[in-house]
Formats: C-alpha cells, structure tokens, sequence
C-alpha cells in the first residue's frame, strides 16, 4: 500500500495549497493542473517545465492515477463500453456514445446504487461504496486516452464533446465528490468540458436538488418513470421517500427566476404499467400543475436477463410521444445504443453473478 496523495482527488484549491505546503511558489500547481488535466499526462518524469528536484518531489509523495481497463467492448453501432477496475479492486462501467461528429461520455458516481430500482441492471446489484474525485474524473481521462484526445482540444470540434452522469449509481447521494468532479472536468485550463453539454440525471433525491445544480451549474435530467406516487412506488422503492410532489417543488425552486434553466424528464415506458395515454394526460396535468419548462426522454425499456419487464410496443411509444408533444412537452424518444454488448441504459453491471 501506498501512502502517497492521489493528486486527481484535490480540487484546483486544494493541489495550491499542497504546493505550497512543499514549499513551491503557488504557480506550480497551475503548470502541475495543465500537465494533469489539459495534456493528460501521468508521469511526473515528462512534466519538462518543473525543475528536477520539483519532479523527485512530486514522484516521491503524490500519484497521478488514471482507472485501469479491464476490459473493453465495441458495439456494431461503435458505442464503446469499458470495465474499469479502481485501486482497490473495484469496478464499474462507463460508456462512449458517439455522434457524428462529438459523443457524450457516460460516467459512474457509484459501486453499484443503493436505490434499486426494479428496472436497472445496477439497482440490482448491491451498493458498495462512493467514487472518490479521481475515480469519477479519471473515467474521463480514460476515455481521452482511448481516443487521443490529448491536449484539450481548443475549438469546438471534439469527439468527446458532452458528459452525462447517467452511468451507475446515483450522483446525488456521493453528491460532495461529484461536485468537485464535475469542477474539475469544467476547469477551462483543464479538461475544459462547457457545463453546459454536462447533464447530470438523478432518481428524485429531492433535498438535494437545488443545492446539487447550484453547486455544478450542469443541466438537470430526473428520472421520473410515472406519472403518479403508486406506480412510481412500485417501480422505484425510494419514491417512498421523495414523492413526486416534493421533486416538483424542488424542480420548480430550481427554475425559479431563471429561464434557461429546462429540465429534463426521462420516462422509461414499461409495457402495461406506465404507458397508456391516461398515463400521458396525467404527467401532463402534473408538469402543468407546476408550471415547469421541461421535455421528456422517453426512454424505450431495455431488458437485461432476469429483468422481469416488457418494453412497451413501437405504437404505444409514438401515440405517448404524440400526446405529450401535442400539450407543448417536446418528447423525443431516445435510441439505444450499444444494446448488443450491454452498454444501453440500465443496462450496466460491473458484477456477474457467481454461478
Ligand atoms: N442513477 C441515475 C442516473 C443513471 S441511470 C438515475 O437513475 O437517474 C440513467 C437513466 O437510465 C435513468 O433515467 C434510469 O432510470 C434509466 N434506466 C435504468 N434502467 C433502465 C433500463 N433497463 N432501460 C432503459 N433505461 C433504464
Ligand atoms: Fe440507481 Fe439510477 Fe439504476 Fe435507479 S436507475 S438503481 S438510481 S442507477
């Protein structure tokens, strides 16, 4: 065991004062933060503009840690699914989603989720422990390395263009350390991702809310899943905890005041339990009731073995679509993507059961 500081669990503050402390002027960690987070390097031996001495240093006391692959997968529609495997053996998944010319990189917060929701492959695995800073940024980096796309690039033309924190586990309960990770991977002289190609989706932890978007300024996605506090409860246990209407008044505090703050609703349709038109007129009846400005994903259900679910039928996801979008909620229905090797949503697990 190392008892070496990990430098991608300190905050750009937090790297300043640990420089000084070894007695550097404090423009070294503005060198250090560029070779870390702008060039992606992890080798202090490469880092040519600290003096030799600086380099010993930093080698003797401090790691640069990118997670390990464990293994990686890609879909005949060139998503890229990796297994990542952190220092103490743990692992989880993320995900590279490309477009034509950008992608979204789906990132994890935690070791599986406490929230077990009856639907996802990752709520059906228990929940082990928190991500730290580094574990969450260096899913990133990973991903960077993959594709080369080392130094930042300057201009807007980037194939890892947007993050989504919609991977496994829910951010807002490891909400101190997804903070400083999302700063981090926002930094303009680092990683320099906008916050606003950031979305970052959670199960309703309504306390949280407000304070979680103040804190990160990315956009807000929920999983709503149901229109009303009985279905929702069946599907998603922790709605026992957060009704729907304290998500709402948490949503509409969120907005208040501030109009280019949209919300996204995603909304899995389940065949038979969620996605009858009576369904459609009830959510729209509910976002009206609240006057929030938002879309819906609706989001086509992807089974993974033992789930116990259907998906709902082509037609009842369009007629679905067709009415929320007629009541002024635009409703796009999201492809999956990489559903030949597990990478869709819901669909991630970082255990396979011991047979
Ligand atoms: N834990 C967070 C973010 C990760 S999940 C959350 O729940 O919001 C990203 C999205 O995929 C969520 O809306 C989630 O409800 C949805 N999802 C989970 N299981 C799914 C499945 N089997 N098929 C399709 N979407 C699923
Ligand atoms: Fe956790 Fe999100 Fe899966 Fe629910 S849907 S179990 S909150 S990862």
């Amino acid at each position: 065991m190392t008892d070496k500081i990990e430098l991608t669990n300190l905050s750009k503050q937090e790297l300043e004062a640990e420089i000084v402390k070894i007695g550097e002027k404090s423009f070294r960690a503005k060198q250090l933060w560029q070779w870390i987070y702008f060039r992606g390097v992890t080798n202090f031996e490469e880092m040519s503009n600290l003096s030799q001495v600086l380099r010993k240093k930093l080698q003797d006391n401090y790691t640069i840690t990118h997670p390990k692959i464990v293994t990686e997968q890609i879909s005949i529609d060139k998503t890229h699914k990796w297994l990542l495997e952190f220092q103490d053996g743990e692992r989880v998944e993320m995900v590279y989603i490309p477009e034509k010319d950008r992608g979204a990189v789906c990132i994890s917060t935690q070791v599986g989720c406490a929230m077990g929701c009856r639907f996802c492959h990752t709520g059906s695995q228990k929940f082990t422990r928190n991500l730290t800073v580094g574990e969450i940024v260096g899913q990133f980096m990973v991903a960077r390395d993959a594709y080369g796309e080392w130094p930042s690039p300057t201009d807007e033309v980037r194939y890892l263009s947007n993050i989504v924190v919609m991977g496994m586990g829910e951010p807002l309960n490891n909400l101190e350390n997804v903070v400083k990770a999302l700063n981090i991977l926002t930094d303009n002289e680092g990683i320099a991702i906008s916050r606003r190609r950031v979305t970052m989706s959670t199960s309703g932890i309504a306390p949280r809310i407000v304070e979680a978007m103040l804190k990160t300024g990315v956009r807000l996605a929920v999983s709503l899943h149901a229109p009303n506090n009985s279905i929702r409860s069946q599907i998603m246990p922790i709605n026992d905890k957060f009704k729907i209407e304290e998500i709402m008044r948490a949503c509409a505090e969120y907005q208040k005041g501030d109009h280019s703050r949209y919300i996204t609703f995603e909304y899995l349709l389940l065949k038979g339990i969620n996605d009858s038109l009576e369904h459609a007129k009830e959510l729209i009846s509910l976002l009206k009731k609240y006057r929030l400005r938002a879309l819906f994903n609706l989001i086509p259900f992807n089974p993974w073995p033992g789930c116990g679910f259907e998906p709902s039928d082509k037609k009842s996801i369009e007629a679905f679509s067709k009415t929320l979008d007629a009541a002024g909620f635009a409703a796009p229905v999201r492809v999956a993507r990489g559903q030949d090797i597990l990478a869709a949503c819901g669909q991630l697990k970082s255990k396979q059961p011991k047979s």
